[in-house]
Parts: C-alpha cells; sequence; structure tokens
C-alpha cells in the first residue's frame, strides 16, 4: 500500500479532489498527520467517516521497523530500521544545544566508491523513496519523543544520485502544514556531482549545500574520491561558485584530515588557494577509523597546524565534533545491511 509519507501536500490535494472534495480538506489532513503524529486515520476528527474510509483504503501510516537502537554515551541515537521490502538502513539523531538533528540515509549503499568511507562498501541497489526518507525523521521522533529540527542528508548514500526522490523529501518536511523544518536547518551534502550542483541552486527551497571536498588538488582527490575523475576540481569549484552566485548562501566545505594523505601545512596552503574568495566555510572533520581501511585520523599538531594555516589565510573555518562514535553512527561509519 502506498505510504502517506510519501505525498506532497499538492499531491494529496490532487487526490481529494479526484474523490471529489476541496483541497482544504488536504491541508487538514496533512496537519494531523504530520502536526498531531495521528498513527490511525480514525483519530481524524474534522473529516466525514467515507472520507476517512478511502483514505484507510488508499494509503498507509506504518512507520519503520526497529531492528536495533543505540545510545552512545554523548546521547546520540543510532537505529537500524527495516523498510518495508526488508532491506535494512541506518539514521543518527544528535542532540544539540540548539535542538535534534537527524542524519538520513538516501540510498541503499552507494556508488560513489570514496577510499575512506565505510558506507560505499555496498553498492547501490537503489535510491530511497521519498516516503522512505521522511519515513526516517517519523520513526525516530515517535521512539524518542522528541521533535526533530534540523536535518542532514549525511547519511549513507549519495543525494544527488537520487536527485529527485531527495527534493521531494525536502519539499515535504519543510512544508509549513507538516513537520515545517526550515530550509535553513537542512543540509544536503554532495561527493560533487557538478549538474545536480547547478539543479540544485534553482530548487525553489532555501536549503543548504555541503561538498566533501576532502582534497586541495585532483591529484589527491582523484585517489581517494573516483567523483574527481568525472567531475575535476576545474568543474567542480566553478560549479560552487555558479551555485553561491544564484543563491546567494554560503557552502560548507567537508574536509576530512587523513594523516600523511591531505593534511600537511602545503595541503592547507594549496586548499585556501583553491577557495580564496569564495563565500564558503571548511568544516574540518575528524576521521573515524574505519577497520577495512588504512588511513588513520591526523595527528592533533597537524590538525591545529591545518585549522591555523587557514585561519592566517582568511578561510572561514570550524572543528567538527564527532558524535556517537562509540556505536559507529559517526561520520562514513553507517554500513547498509541490505543483501547483495
Ligand atoms: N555522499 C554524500 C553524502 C554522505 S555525507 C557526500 O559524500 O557528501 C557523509 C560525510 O562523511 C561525507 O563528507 C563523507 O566524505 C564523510 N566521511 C566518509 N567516511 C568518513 C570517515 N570514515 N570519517 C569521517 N568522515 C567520513
Amino acid at each position: 500500500m502506498t505510504s502517506i509519507y510519501g505525498l506532497s501536500l499538492d499531491d494529496l490535494k490532487e487526490y481529494f479532489v479526484s474523490i471529489g472534495l476541496k483541497p482544504f480538506r488536504a491541508t487538514q489532513v496533512y496537519e494531523w498527520i504530520y502536526r498531531k503524529g495521528i498513527r490511525s486515520f480514525d483519530e481524524i476528527t474534522n473529516i466525514k467517516k467515507d472520507v476517512i474510509e478511502s483514505l484507510k483504503k488508499d494509503f498507509s501510516l506504518d512507520l519503520l521497523e526497529v531492528v536495533t537502537h543505540q545510545q552512545a554515551t554523548d546521547g546520540t541515537h543510532k537505529f537500524l530500521f527495516k523498510l518495508f521490502d526488508g532491506n535494512l538502513i541506518e539514521t543518527v539523531l544528535m542532540h544539540h544545544p540548539y535542538g535534534y538533528s537527524a542524519c538520513v540515509t538516501s540510498e541503499l549503499g552507494c556508488n560513489m566508491s570514496c577510499a575512506f568511507c565505510a558506507s560505499g562498501m555496498k553498492k547501490c541497489i537503489r535510491g530511497l523513496t521519498a516516503a522512505e526518507v521522511v519515513l526516517q525523521l517519523m520513526s525516530v521522533e515517535h521512539e524518542v519523543g522528541v521533535k526533530i529540527t534540523h536535518v542532514v542528508v549525511m547519511g549513507i548514500g549519495e543525494p544527488f544520485d537520487n536527485y529527485d526522490n531527495i527534493m521531494k523529501f525536502l519539499h515535504i518536511i519543510n512544508n509549513p502544514h507538516g513537520l515545517e523544518i526550515g530550509a535553513r536547518h537542512i543540509s544536503v551534502s554532495t561527493s560533487g556531482i557538478v549538474p545536480r550542483i547547478l539543479d540544485y541552486a534553482n530548487e525553489d527551497i532555501q536549503s543548504n549545500l555541503a561538498i566533501s571536498l576532502h582534497a586541495p588538488n585532483n591529484e589527491i582527490r582523484s585517489q581517494i574520491m573516483p567523483v574527481n575523475k568525472a567531475y575535476p576540481l576545474e568543474k567542480l569549484i566553478p560549479a560552487i561558485k555558479e551555485y553561491i552566485a544564484r543563491t546567494n548562501r554560503r557552502v560548507t566545505i567537508e574536509y576530512i584530515l587523513l594523516e600523511g594523505v591531505n593534511n600537511s601545512e602545503k595541503n592547507a596552503l594549496e586548499l585556501a588557494h583553491l577557495l580564496k574568495g569564495m563565500n564558503v566555510y571548511v568544516n574540518l572533520i575528524p576521521y573515524n577509523e574505519v577497520k577495512e581501511k588504512p588511513f588513520v585520523q591526523s595527528t592533533r599538531e597537524h590538525t591545529q597546524k591545518f585549522f591555523d594555516t587557514l585561519k592566517k589565510c582568511k578561510i572561514n573555518v570550524t572543528q567538527r565534533y564527532e558524535y556517537g562514535a562509540d556505536i559507529d553512527a559517526a561520520c562514513g561509519q553507517l554500513r547498509s545491511k541490505h543483501m547483495e
């Protein structure tokens, strides 16, 4: 049965019109679904019984089945969910001083094959539907009993490889009659699929963009991120500039520090040169070691030097704190558990 969570408000309005009702009825139902979090259509009190019956016949309100729910010492939650087709995905919930943010999975596996990442060890078998991504939020809110205020599309998968479903997801969660998650509180991260960066600039939603850059030059980037062969820096950087020019929004540049690979002072200077004059800020991410991978975390000393060098070059830079590392919930540690 069709999950109700895959419908935009416009889709639901169309459905209501198709059964001979006024579109504003759809808005009322949307509010019951997302504001009141109903678990059965029978809970709706301001709609006629026969309409409720047709909703029950045509749509499901089922949440995802929780296979495991782990909580880290820092309060981070990690869920292993079972999708309706039996595939398993992971979702992370982090508690910040400013609210709760969820890190959602966008695909079953990932085809980007980044050399350092655990999520890419299983190839992508399909993109998630918009409903499956919305359901991650609904299911986490239901399990933990909190309101998610921020969303990052930084779990397993390449969101721009599943572009249409992810855009639909963004519109559903941003809707003021629905979860109403502010666009400025939503970030989508990409490994650098250039044509989709330009498409994203034209979307009518003000959500943020993050780029997994991780290297200051093509030589290093192609070694650790095969996507760089299709979209090297001479294509990626102008696309980011174009995105900034069209949207007027600051872009986050994610940079994992890998000891002896991309964390020298020379690399920091190269990075500063590459990003000079751009409206970006660099988020330095500690590498979370993955046992099958040869990379190690940058030493404290090299990390500090890298940070200071960027600062000296007037690049906006912050260091990301890692969440949930003790339950393998940190960046790049999520694994897809689907069957081959
Ligand atoms: N495919 C998208 C979305 C994934 S976001 C993208 O590449 O942006 C997950 C982030 O964690 C990416 O920046 C990714 O490069 C980073 N990452 C992957 N493995 C990591 C690891 N072991 N430690 C720290 N960050 C990692």
